[in-house]
């Protein structure tokens, strides 16, 4: 051991690399040990193996959709749509390496040591590192665990990398199968869903849950489901999957439908997509004080474990598992070391997004949620149908539901499905961390034309002053 470092911080996904830069930059003496394992790398998961790879083939996906569905409309006649699939994963690999390189010109910029290795903590101070015969100790005052998380699967579902495979085989896959199953239909099933229709595989997307998207508002789901419908994707809800037959071919999937009856579904490959689970082994926890809450690190508002002068951050840390969140809590965790935090993480303003095509995107309570906690709740819905931004860039599928406070017109909610939506989600994020009313939403002259628009006219209908509509 040499000299001590402020805070060694374990894992360098955007939770942890995020935390590493905000500790440096306040003064603090910082190592981040990455080991590589795992979906990993500098970068974790979100930019190997998990959001930047995902959101490039589905901006693939949207080019090959609208070239050959909606081009000849829109005046540009492909001679004839090609699939190149590994083209597209070679330009998703290509954006995740200059990423995954800015990550570490940024930890390098900010003096923070990159040790390579699997950490884990060692006794009071001090992170051991598993180098493969380049062990060290490193002598730390503060730990910072960002240890991230991997795929769930079930029994008879392992993943063998051909047959049954997760989300990181799904995105280098080299040769297309003709059919496709992905189990789960949250935000990885939908969005694969989407990339994979869209290169002319069929899918058929198998959810247990009621809705696609089923943490969602109900409604949203409803809505996806019948716009993947019309694309062809074969949406099945209220539906297990019981057994899968690989050494037949094709393979045969047994699944229960809502009525309790079994059908057999034949498939070329599983794509399982049924959450994920935290990494919490060999970090010697138990043996340090550090305690767990269903299976996730244990933290209070300021992301402080149960053992003194260790933190934890991102998905090892609970829900939600959203890079932004794991970036957030380590700029929290970072700057409650060098005792200059001012507020915690506000969990009840996070946005979801879902990038399939119509796009997915909420924060907040919403409607049902609102009046369960006592509101006496307004609801405004703007469809997108006769939307100016949305016509010209053909897609008029969906709408912006905003929940609101009757009394003071506060903003408690806003769920939407369409176009571009991710980005309409900040404002709305803003506003409520501004405690701003329907009012004050509608004060402001929204750029025409714009899919921000669509905020506004969802504001205005719940105030019961509709311009659109
Ligand atoms: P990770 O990103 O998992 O990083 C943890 C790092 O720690 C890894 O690099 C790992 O190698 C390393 N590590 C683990 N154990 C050790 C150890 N003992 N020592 C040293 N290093 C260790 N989220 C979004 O917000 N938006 C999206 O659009 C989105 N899309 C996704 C798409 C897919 C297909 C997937 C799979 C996930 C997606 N996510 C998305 C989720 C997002 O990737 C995670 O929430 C995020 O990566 C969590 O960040 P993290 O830093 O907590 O953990």
């Amino acid at each position: 051991m040499s000299e001590t470092y402020d805070v060694v911080v374990v894992g360098a996904g955007p939770a942890g690399y995020v935390a590493a830069i905000r500790a440096a930059q306040l003064g603090l003496k910082t190592a981040c040990v990455e080991s590589g394992s795992y979906e990993g790398g500098l970068g974790g998961t979100c930019l190997n193996w998990g959001c930047i790879p995902a959101k490039a083939l589905l901006e693939s996906a949207a080019l090959a959709h609208n070239l050959q569905h909606h081009g000849a409309r829109m005046g540009v006649k492909p001679v004839q749509v090609e699939y190149d699939f590994p083209a597209a994963v070679k330009r998703s690999r290509i954006i995740t390496r200059k990423l995954t390189a800015g990550v570490k010109y940024l930890l390098g910029k900010n003096k923070v040591d990159i040790v390579e290795g699997r950490g884990r903590l060692a006794g009071a101070g001090r992170v051991a590192v598993d180098a493969e015969g380049d062990d060290r100790e490193l002598a730390t005052r503060n730990v910072i665990l960002a240890t991230g998380s991997v795929m769930k699967t079930f029994p008879g579902f392992e993943l063998d990398g051909e047959k049954v495979i997760g989300s990181r085989e799904a995105l280098g896959l080299q040769e297309l199968p003709r059919r496709m199953a992905i189990v789960g239909a949250g935000f990885v099933g939908v969005e694969f869903a989407d990339v994979f229709n869209a290169f002319g595989v069929e899918v058929t997307l198998i959810e247990a849950l009621d809705t696609l998207v089923p943490f969602e508002d109900p409604e949203i789901g409803k809505a996806l489901e019948r716009s993947f419908r019309k694309r062809g994707i074969r949406n099945l809800t209220n539906t297990r999957v019981k057994e899968l037959d690989r050494e037949s071919s094709p393979m045969v999937l047994t699944v229960v439908n809502p009525d309790g009856s079994e059908t057999a579904e034949e498939t070329d490959i599983v794509l399982m997509a049924v959450g994920r689970r935290p990494v919490t082994e060999h970090l010697g926890l138990d043996d340090n004080g550090v305690e767990l809450e269903d299976g996730f690190i244990r933290i209070d508002k300021w992301c402080r474990t149960s053992a003194e002068g260790v933190y934890a951050i991102g998905d090892v840390a609970g829900q939600p598992m959203l890079a932004h969140v794991g970036s957030h809590e380590g700029i929290i965790a970072a700057e409650h070391i060098a005792g200059v935090a001012r507020h915690p993480v506000n969990y009840g303003n996070i946005p979801s997004v879902g990038y399939c095509h119509p796009e997915v995107a909420s924060i907040g309570m919403s409607q049902a949620q609102a009046e369960e906690a006592g509101y006496e709740v307004v609801t405004g819905k703007y469809p997108l149908g006769a939307h100016g931004r949305a016509l010209t860039a053909e897609a008029a599928d969906g709408f912006v539901k905003i929940v609101a406070d009757a009394q003071y017109g506060e903003v408690l909610g806003v769920h939407m499905i369409g176009h571009n939506v991710s980005e309409l989600v900040a404002e709305v994020g803003m506003a409520r961390e501004l405690e701003t009313t329907l009012d004050e939403i509608v004060a402001h002259a929204h750029a025409h034309p714009s899919m921000a628009e669509a905020v506004m006219e969802a504001a205005f209908a719940a105030l019961g002053r509709s311009i659109h509509m």
